[in-house]
């Protein structure tokens, strides 16, 4: 048999590597960046058009290429870099594998337009696919430009696989800023689509990372200072207060690269124990100095994961540095850990007017009356009864506190609280029976069967169990619910349905609410702005950096809206559409899950009575928004079994 082993040709063999190294617009920007920054260059332009799908251009005034560095920079393993196996060990230059134009080259066409300072003439080069289509003696600036279009044009699998502009960009924006923060000293500007996201003077770390972040980051920053035999810290974290929800702004720079670390986060995040809510992440910009051969930049195509000779020690050095720093700057003690965390306003609630929730039910109208088994409860609900009618719920600073409209109504009636009652156990079977769900043992106490409640004869009374579970008896048994759940599905539900009521309606602010955000969070807020205006938004201004908001949505109060938006932001980011049914599912959810009673409060009897009631007028009583069961339920017999 003949030999079958053949070496691939230079052009598919290339195609191979970029797969490596190019993954998206993202990867050609950063490498386009990093050569720019290698090239010496002290200002550097990046221009893109949709994403980076259509464009990407980076633009120097480095030290430029000759005629046949123009050329030769495409071939793979060609690098000016380094020329020894040992120069890997004392690295300078982001660059060194001499892989990524040679990459880029095969799957895209490239133009080049290069000029040493020393010459007159420069070079300008295109090839397409690996294919050099022309190289020319040109008239062109000092310096170095680039521009890749039609990415994975001979690849369409690839290109197919590209995901949303706003997705892209997204990457493209944190390539850049990756860059741009790591190399304070050069000037840099970023323009899509035609519009000027950033524009980045020479100037300090502080400052470079304000202008990237927005105008409102300086305050939110503590500096961080530790310079050891072994490492050199040098930079910021952002108060625990400012801690995101999304893990966005969190930063490591490895002698001016950017690096990925989850053993380095781990030191970050063990500083800031105890300092931070739950699921929000510490912001951090942190810049560490090492002698180049204690660590080791080579283990991954696209250099962002890096070994350290001493991992152990540097973790503790950087951990110790940061509480130290938190500590000085008086960002520890302000926190009081032997505080009732029950009495914990949140943050966005603080300064806010405390409102008593309050659940309006109708007492004259018996829901159930008609009610068919099997058939939904809520498309039985008469006119009368509106579940949702003023379950306006606020945070005071004790929690959550049930209004008192349930006893006004029961004025009118007397007679009304009994022939509810009996309904809602009713409807309790009807719904409960057609549910077979497990439960717990050991959640059940005695406790639950105290004096108090068989001595409460003509109305069934509800108790709390845990801080966290309501029982309430039923004909059958009783069920067991979960407060947190069941008020995020009444909350959820109330939401959603005041969208589809009341859309358009909005209600005007007595003054302008300004909201800081940064360059991206600005790009998406204008992508969907005009979905926001029909669910009730007014806008004064979206600039790049703060919205100025004149109208809000009547569902939605003004304490609230922060965090609609800052939860609308973290979805559109993870690529969630953007119509307009998604996004009122979407700010329904995020409501429910920041307004809804937490889990540890305790809640007063008629707090339960109103959250057993609402739930039950649910379309959807079994779930809460997320999916999670709401209630189960324990059979008599299941008990009596217990005791045979
Ligand atoms: P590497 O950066 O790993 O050396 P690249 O494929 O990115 O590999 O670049 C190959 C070579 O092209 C570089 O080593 C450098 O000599 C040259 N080069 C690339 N970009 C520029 C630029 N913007 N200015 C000057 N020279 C450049
Ligand atoms: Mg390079």
């Amino acid at each position: 048999m003949s030999s079958v082993i053949r070496l691939l040709p230079d052009h598919v063999a290339n195609q191979i590597a970029a797969g490596e190294v190019v993954q998206r617009p993202a990867s050609v920007v950063k490498e386009l960046l990093e050569n720019a920054v290698d090239a010496g260059a002290t200002s550097i332009k990046l221009v893109v058009k949709d994403a980076g799908k259509t464009l990407i251009q980076v633009t120097d005034n480095g030290k430029g290429m000759n005629e046949v560095d123009a050329r030769m920079c495409f071939e793979r393993h060609a690098t000016s870099k380094i020329s020894l196996a040992e120069d890997l060990f004392q690295l300078q230059t982001k660059g060194f594998r001499g892989e990524a134009l040679a990459s880029i080259a095969a799957i895209a066409h490239v133009e080049l337009k290069t000029k040493e300072h020393e010459n007159q003439l420069g070079t300008h080069v295109i090839i397409e696919g690996s294919k050099v289509v022309s190289q020319e003696v040109a008239v062109v600036p000092d310096g170095t430009s680039f521009s890749v279009k039609n990415l994975f044009f001979n690849i369409p699998a690839r290109r197919n696989f590209l995901k949303s502009d706003q997705v892209e960009l997204r990457h493209v924006i944190d390539e850049f800023e990756r860059v741009a923060l790591a190399h304070n000293d050069i000037q840099f500007t970023f323009i899509h689509n035609g519009a000027e996201l950033f524009n980045l003077p020479v100037s300090n770390i502080r400052q470079r990372i304000v202008n990237v972040f927005g105008g409102k980051t300086n305050e939110k920053l503590v500096p961080v200072q530790e310079t050891t035999e072994i490492v050199e810290i040098y930079g910021f974290v952002a108060k625990p207060e400012f801690a995101k929800k999304s893990r966005g702004e969190q930063f490591f720079f490895v002698n001016d690269r950017f690096i990925k670390s989850g053993y380095l986060h781990h030191a970050v995040t063990a500083a800031f124990e105890g300092l931070l809510k739950d699921g929000t992440h510490p912001s951090y910009f942190l810049y560490l100095n090492l002698p180049p051969n204690s660590i080791d930049i080579n283990i991954h195509p696209t250099k962002t994961e890096i070994k350290f000779d001493d991992e152990q020690a540097l973790y503790a050095i950087l951990r110790a540095t940061i509480k130290h720093s938190l500590g000085q700057f008086n960002v520890a003690p302000v926190l009081d850990f032997q505080k009732d965390s029950d009495l914990d306003v949140p943050y966005s609630y603080e300064g806010t007017k405390s409102v008593e929730p309050t659940v309006a039910v109708d007492t004259f109208f018996n829901p159930f009356d008609s009610m068919k088994p099997g058939s939904s409860l809520a498309g039985q609900m008469g006119s009368g009864f509106n579940p949702f009618e003023n379950v306006k719920p606020k945070m005071s600073s004790g929690g959550f506190s049930a209004g008192n409209s349930f006893q006004d109504k029961k004025q009118h009636k007397p007679g009304g609280w009994e022939t509810l009652y009996e309904g809602i156990s009713d409807a309790k079977e009807i719904i409960l029976t057609s549910v077979n769900h497990q439960f717990d043992e050991e959640e059940i106490t005695g406790s639950l069967f105290d004096d108090e409640t068989s001595q409460t004869a003509n109305y069934q009374q509800s108790y709390q169990f845990q801080k966290k579970y309501i029982i309430s008896p039923i004909k059958s048994g009783m069920i067991i619910i979960d407060q947190r759940r069941a008020h995020q599905r009444i909350l959820y539900e109330h939401y959603i349905k005041s969208f589809t009521v009341k859309q358009n309606s909005s209600q005007q602010l007595l003054f302008p609410l300004s909201l800081y955000y940064t360059v991206y969070e600005m790009e998406l807020l204008r992508s969907i702005e005009q979905q926001l205006i029909q669910m009730g938004f007014l806008f004064e201004e979206i600039s790049n950096e703060k919205i100025v908001i004149l109208g809000i949505p009547v569902s939605v109060s003004e304490s609230e809206v922060s965090i609609v938006l800052e939860d609308l932001l973290n979805d559109l980011q993870d690529g969630v559409p953007n119509d307009v049914d998604v996004m009122h599912d979407r700010i329904a959810k995020s409501l429910a899950q920041s307004l809804a009673v937490k889990t540890g409060t305790y809640l007063t009897d008629k707090e339960q009575e109103n959250i057993v009631n609402s739930l039950f007028g649910c379309e959807d009583p079994q779930t809460s928004p997320f999916g999670k069961t709401t209630f189960i339920t324990m059979k008599v017999e299941d008990i009596d079994k217990k005791f045979m």
